[in-house]
């Protein structure tokens, strides 16, 4: 299983930290202060964590809703006042969060230092995800760091965008909610208890259906318990009611009976005749129901000691939604005593989601003692809906985020006669599954294809010819053409590899002609580019990948490009036993997605699969395999053994 990267996982000494944090903090609305920095407090840890390893934290953030226009009502300038204050160190504040300004802020950054950007949501481009300003925003920055668990069920710029262009990983905060919200979700133990409460069955519908499939035990409290009451059939005055769910809350009743989920109602509650503190107040037992005029608020004794119950062999609960009208002390007391029912299960793990009930056991002063208090309202509920998070989705993956699937291709080159040829492809057939998580292709010789052809046909494992002359046939004494090659369902084509450029003399020219040809027979190309080492050595490795690609690329349209494959082969790598670094092969071919992402967008830049290419062994697959550009390997010398077996492996388990 693939893990998420985590901060303690990365480098951070020098690097540039681009860190969406959650400062989406009240202020004050006479005097634009600060009015509660609970969630900037929260953020420190992860601040510090960055300034003490060296690394410089650019902080970025929303707040409000100032709908995508400059608004100083909700600028960030006092919550950087603040922050500096909490954190002991200068806080820099830069009042945009893309531009020059912002450049030029961060290129004076020491290792360590603080900027706090601009509110990201003066931009409509933040809410719209929008990629160029997600690059815009990316561009500043070498790691983006996410501690906004509050916007992790949205897909925005500054969470979701930037993990297109930088490693992404959590923050503290985020990562405590992903593992604790992760957990009661995905393998709670049990038993299990699920506390729902808070003013509407239709807000909750989607945690009650999800949690269903999983609690052992579900105990209803707050306005909610009233729907279900007169789903029963009793009598509930002027209690809160959602007489469009009653039928809905019937089923809810009949699944849980059907899942053998204990389904618990109170059975008793506090009524008033208004929702106002000092209010005549009573307790009713439910059997008898609550007369007419009344409103149930709370829920009564005997339930608060029936709850208790419930829960006292609990091994994880989760509460979501207060037990009554929580912020009135008259009705506070059934929501008091279930958040001091949590406190003492020492035995449990305790999660509380949703933004009154963080609200109430704060107010309680009870946020210690449970194990978990998640900071995001709407994305905790989303979450305990089953939904998928695309702020959590968008973290960076143990072995680079492979969004794209892996590729294994073995170009055997001028090696092996046509009889050697079918007797590596049957051992390559019986020791490759036949269920692969990746692609697996080998490049025989245009000798053996049809003999290869023959012994892998009923297998996963796809084949492909090393070169072709682009016209359909005529007089081109020794080549062959890509028309031909439908006879054999051949697949794959390698164009422009560098021994065709460099012993051959192929050009640019021929090799966009080439891909076009392939292309124009339904076959894949696997497009080879790669600078040689006096053109690395001479600082123009850019430069030549630019003019191999958009000469390769003239004239093709964003349709061809979804259909190649490109292979990074320095050529200096080639044959020579001399590997690129990881690190060296990720920022050629994060330089060659950035270069179609503004030739044909980012879509297909993040879906484009790029191979790196170059003295490829199963000793050094693994940590290529692992960086985030990397789609897999196109493998030269290795693939004639039974090594691509091992590589094959390898980037299974990538998969
Ligand atoms: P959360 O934010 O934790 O998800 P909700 O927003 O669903 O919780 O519900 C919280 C609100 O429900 C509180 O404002 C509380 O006053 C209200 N509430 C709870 N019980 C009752 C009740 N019996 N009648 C009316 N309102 C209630
Ligand atoms: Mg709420």
């Amino acid at each position: 299983m693939s893990k998420t990267l985590t901060l303690k996982d990365i480098d951070l000494a020098g690097k540039r930290v681009l860190v969406r944090v959650d400062f989406n903090v009240p202020l004050d609305k006479e005097t634009g202060e600060v009015s509660d920095d609970t969630r900037i407090v929260a953020a420190l840890p992860t601040i510090n964590e960055i300034i003490e390893r060296g690394g410089k934290a650019i902080l970025v953030s929303h707040l409000g809703r100032p709908k995508g226009k400059r608004d100083p009502k909700y600028s960030l300038e006092k919550v950087a006042e603040r922050l500096q204050s909490l954190i002991g160190k200068p806080v820099t504040f830069v009042p945009d969060c893309i531009g020059e300004e912002v450049e030029k802020a961060v290129s004076k950054m020491n290792n360590g230092d603080i900027l706090l950007l601009e509110n990201v949501r003066f931009y409509s481009e933040e809410e719209k995800n929008d990629p160029d300003f997600s690059r815009r925003l990316s561009s500043i920055a070498d790691i983006h760091v996410n501690d906004a668990f509050g916007t992790a069920h949205r897909s925005h710029a500054s969470n979701v965008g930037v993990a297109r262009y930088l490693t992404s990983v959590p923050g503290f905060l985020m990562q405590k909610e992903i593992e604790m919200l992760g957990m009661a979700i995905e393998n709670p133990e049990h038993p299990y208890v699920v506390i729902l409460g808070g003013a509407k069955v239709s807000d909750k519908i989607g945690v009650i259906t999800n949690l269903l499939e999983k609690a052992d035990r579900i105990l209803i409290g707050g306005a909610m318990m009233f729907t279900f009451l007169k789903a029963q059939g009793k009598s509930v005055g002027d209690s809160l009611v959602e007489e469009d769910k009653i039928d809905l809350a019937r089923e809810i009743l009949q699944k849980a009976r059907e899942k053998n989920v204990e389904f618990v109602l109170p059975v008793d509650t506090v009524i008033a005749k208004e929702i106002a503190a000092g209010s005549e107040s009573k307790v009713v037992d439910l059997e008898e129901g609550v007369p007419a005029g009344w409103k149930g608020l709370d829920i009564g004794p005997s339930t608060i000691e029936l709850f208790n119950k419930k829960l006292s062999d609990a091994k994880t609960v989760v509460w979501n939604g207060p037990m009554g009208v929580f912020e009135i002390d008259d009705f506070a007391k059934g929501t008091e005593s279930i958040a001091r029912t949590l406190a003492s299960l020492n035995d449990a793990v305790t999660i509380i989601g949703g933004g009154d009930s963080a609200a109430a056991i704060n107010k309680f002063g009870l946020a210690e003692k449970v194990s978990h208090v998640s900071t995001g309202g709407g994305a905790s509920l989303e979450m305990l809906e089953g939904k998928e998070m695309p702020g959590i989705k968008s973290l960076s993956i143990e072995g680079g985020k492979k969004k794209r699937r892996l590729m294994v291709a073995g170009n055997w080159k001028m090696n092996k006669s046509p009889n050697e040829a079918r007797m590596f492809a049957g051992f390559l057939a019986s020791s490759i599954g036949n269920e692969n998580a990746v692609d697996v292709v080998v490049f025989p010789t245009s000798l053996s294809v049809a003999g290869v052809a023959d012994i892998l046909k009923d297998t996963s494992i796809k084949f492909g010819v090393q070169n072709i002359y682009p016209a359909d046939s005529g007089a081109f004494t020794g080549e062959i053409s890509a028309s031909m090659l439908s006879d054999l369902a051949v697949e794959y084509v390698l164009v422009g590899h560098s021994e065709r450029r460099h012993i051959f003399g192929e050009t640019c020219e021929l090799t966009g002609e080439k891909i076009k040809s392939v292309l124009k027979h339904g076959l894949t190309p696997i497009f080879c580019v790669g600078e040689t080492l006096e053109e690395r050595e001479a600082g123009r490795m850019k430069e030549v990948l630019e003019t191999q690609i958009r000469k390769g690329f003239s004239g093709l349209g964003k349709s061809d490009l979804e259909r190649i494959i490109i292979a990074y082969e320095p050529v200096w790598a080639i044959g020579t036993g001399v590997v690129a670094s990881p690190e060296q092969a990720d920022e050629a071919m994060k330089f060659i997605r950035d270069l179609i992402a503004s030739l044909y967008g980012v879509d297909l830049s993040e879906s484009v699969r790029i191979l790196y290419g170059g003295s490829i062994k199963p000793e050094n697959f693994e940590s290529l395999i692992s960086m985030e550009n990397i789609d897999g390997g196109l493998v030269g010398g290795a693939s004639l053994q039974e090594s691509f077996v091992q590589l094959v492996a390898i980037a299974e388990s990538h998969a």
